[in-house]
């Protein structure tokens, strides 16, 4: 068992398909794997072992699919980093699971402070000069193309994708190759993928949905994935006329900004599939979309601790606004406060059993214990189910911020800005918008006698921290309403923000 043997399998059945494009670039699953096989070559020269971290720092290239599977050629541990991290999020996703190399492009490496990192060994430069360490085209260079993938167990952590939590630091999902390969031929089944299938793949390969829902799970079928470095609206439209893309995957905000766009009519004509996942969509989004197109957007609901994938809204009987049924393998239940299970149609927060839940957060027994009890990983959504077994998500416990998919964690913004010296109080809390789902408010209490602008926090923001996170709208305020323990009460908060904005 290893995820790379999806791309060593491809190779062996069908070499000269193309598994991978990107811009004027092409991989069949021959080149591809061989290529992975050159890295998996040079990293062992490197010292790198079965079980070491390497890190992914990279944007959506194909350098990321081929680093990726080299690293799991090996059984070494692939630890992805979100390219929008500054140096403070980067250093210490690092240090936290001890990384012993890292593959990043030149500009992004300006964020890789060595100082800070006493277990980094190696930096790999996958675009650009390598200013310090070598290119990753030089550790390739001399490398054999042959390297079977080892053997791994189904338990053998594979992956280490980085998520924040209440506590405001990321803590790493280590998710094993049998977590990963499950989930992947549980989608493919879902999708009803075949090898003849495209696939674009904008989203970033950074996020279990980019890496495990697209990817791997192309890569299951042997099908071809149309690899692009980021969103841009124009591009993506382009690319799926030119190149024939029978499968679209998105996030609600993105059939939002098409449903908004005026496109030439014959786009989507040779897309037969349409997923949106990591956000709630909208009821009238998804009826507009079939209106107009004919073709429902399928909805999958999961989190990276669970791979992703947990449920499917499916083809057998598609319901709006639901995010599905539980997908193979995986049970869902939901319960009440004392973790017993509610009754049917009433609220309760959502728990997943399955080979899809990860192993537990990296080096982190504590939390793991927290979330995942007698097999049951608790994910801090709260929903319903119906008679019929459909479940639907209504709110959350955690206090996250999902905007377009991206998640913001309160306390992680919060204790940035806590480092300003201005800055007495802070509160970071989300409120609705109609195309992104949230954006991320702030409302703050200055120290006495200082005197600061919005802007400037924000300007402070931007130097610390992901773009993402950066609060869109600042309230200064004389006090934060609290709970008789001192808790902030951020739901108060988001609550009073909405009545502002309904206020004539
Ligand atoms: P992430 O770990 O980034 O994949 O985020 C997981 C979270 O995204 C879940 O806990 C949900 O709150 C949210 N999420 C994922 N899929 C859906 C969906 N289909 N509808 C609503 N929320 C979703």
């Amino acid at each position: 068992m290893n995820i790379a043997h999806h791309v060593e399998r491809g190779h062996r059945l069908f070499p000269d398909k193309i598994a991978l494009i990107f811009e004027d670039k092409t991989f069949t699953y021959k080149q591809l794997d061989e290529l992975a096989g050159r890295v998996a070559n040079g990293l062992r020269g490197l010292g790198i072992k079965r079980g070491d971290r390497v890190a992914l720092f990279l944007p959506n290239i194909p350098e990321f699919v081929i680093g990726y599977l080299g690293i799991l050629k090996i059984g070494a541990i692939a630890v992805s980093i979100n390219v929008m991290l500054k140096t403070a999020e980067v250093s210490y996703i690092l240090n936290d699971c001890a990384a012993k190399a890292i593959i990043t492009t030149e500009s992004q490496s300006q964020q890789v402070s060595e100082a800070d990192l006493p277990e980094l060994e190696h930096i790999l430069i996958a675009e650009g000069q390598a200013h310090k360490g070598i290119t990753l085209a030089q550790l390739m260079a001399n490398a054999s193309p042959e390297a079977p993938a080892v053997e791994m167990d189904r338990h053998a952590p594979a992956c280490i994708l980085y998520t924040s939590g209440t506590t405001g630091f990321p803590k790493g999902a280590t998710l094993a190759h049998g977590n990963v390969i499950a989930n992947s031929y549980a989608a493919n089944r879902c999708y009803r993928i075949s090898s003849s299938d495209r696939l674009l793949l904008y989203l970033p390969l950074f996020h279990c949905f980019g890496q495990n829902a697209i990817l791997n799970t192309g890569f299951s079928a042997c099908a071809t994935i149309v690899l692009q470095r980021r969103f841009d609206l124009e591009k993506v439209l382009q690319t799926i006329t030119e190149k024939q893309i029978t499968m679209f995957f998105g996030v609600p905000t993105v059939f939002i900004k098409i449903l908004n766009t005026e496109i030439p009519e014959k786009t989507f004509n040779n897309v037969r599939y349409f997923f949106s996942a990591a956000a709630p969509m909208p009821i009238e989004i998804a009826q507009k979309w079939h209106d107009k197109y004919g073709i429902f957007i399928h909805e999958g609901y999961g989190l990276t601790e669970t791979s992703p994938f947990a449920t499917y809204n499916n083809d057998l009987q598609y319901k709006l606004g639901s995010i599905g049924t539980p997908i193979d393998n995986v049970e869902i239940q939901i319960v009440d406060n004392y973790g017993h299970q509610v009754q049917l149609g009433e609220l309760g927060e959502i728990l997943v059993r399955g080979p899809n839940v990860m192993l537990g957060y990296w080096n982190r027994p504590f939390e793991t214990a927290e979330v995942i009890q007698n097999g049951w990983f608790h994910t801090g959504d709260i929903g319903r189910m119906d008679e019929e077994g459909y479940f639907y998500i209504v709110d959350r416990i955690k206090d996250m911020i999902n905007l377009s998919g991206f998640k913001v964690y309160p306390s992680e913004v919060e204790n940035v800005i806590y480092q300003h010296p201005a800055v007495a109080e802070v509160a970071v809390y989300g409120v609705p918008d109609p195309i992104k789902g949230e954006v991320v408010n702030t409302n703050i209490v200055l120290k006495p006698g200082h005197n600061i602008t919005a802007q400037q926090i924000i300007d402070f923001c931007y130097q610390n921290m992901a773009a993402y996170k950066v609060p869109h709208v600042i309230h200064f305020v004389d006090a934060l309403p609290k709970n008789p323990t001192g808790k902030v009460l951020r739901r108060l908060l988001r609550h009073n923000s909405i009545q502002d904005v309904h206020q004539p």
